[in-house]
């Protein structure tokens, strides 16, 4: 299975990714936590991205195609992955047909702006692997602490109240369109995020049908 998650920031997508991760045995692949690793080694990569991820924009094009490019041709990308975060204009989805990918879904996760803003106050990622939590919807077992790898939770920077609503901005102007491209290939899924990540989850599968 090659899926695509599309969907606002803070949808709930790299949660999703985790759980049909887990049912599928496929990996995840994220841009935005490539893009954080790279900034957080300093590599030249993460230095050319730094302002725009700060800024709630999009890193050109050309940056994350080449990422894309480069992780899907590693073995684990056999047997399908899920793309969480890419692409996120129109001109990523081409570079994906280009490359001659065949995705099989994309599914989009709708919530409302408003939630959305009410949702990211509450979001935590280890600052070490990069899995998300949020204080209420998906707490850790110890509070500040990650499951996964005992790494310290934080507040991503890009997080903060005025770059979420630059990022909803960018999300509804340059990823949406998305919806409308792949709806047009017969491709597009839709589900309406729940309050509760369980219900989501199941909506999520049964559009799947896994
Ligand atoms: P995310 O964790 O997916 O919310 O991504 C965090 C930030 O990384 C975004 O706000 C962008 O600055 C950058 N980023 C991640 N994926 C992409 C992409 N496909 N295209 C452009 N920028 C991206």
């Amino acid at each position: 299975m090659k899926l695509i998650l599309l969907g606002a920031p803070g949808a709930g997508k790299g949660t999703q990714a985790e759980l049909i991760c887990e049912k599928l045995k496929i990996p995840t692949i994220s841009t935005g936590n490539i893009i954080r690793e790279a900034l957080k080694n300093g590599t030249e990569m993460g230095l050319k991205a730094k302002a725009f991820v700060d800024e709630g924009k999009l890193v050109p094009d050309e940056v994350v195609i080449g990422i894309i490019k480069e992780r899907l041709a590693k073995d684990d990308c056999k047997n399908g992955f899920i793309l969480d975060g890419f692409p996120r204009t129109i001109p990523q989805a081409e570079a994906l047909d280009t490359m001659g990918i065949e995705i099989d879904k994309v599914l989009s996760i709708e919530v409302k702006d408003e939630d959305i803003i009410r949702r990211m106050s509450g979001r935590r990622v280890c600052g070490d692997c990069g899995a998300s939590y949020h204080i209420e919807y998906k707490k850790p077992v110890v509070e500040g602490v990650c499951n996964v790898c005992g790494g310290e939770l934080t507040i991503r920077k890009d997080d903060k109240p005025e770059t979420v609503l630059d990022r909803l901005k960018v999300y509804h102007e340059q990823t949406e369109p998305l919806k409308e491209y792949y709806g047009k290939k017969g491709m597009l899924v839709t589900v309406e995020g729940q309050e509760e990540l369980k219900d989501t989850t199941k909506l999520t599968f049964e559009a799947l049908g896994i």
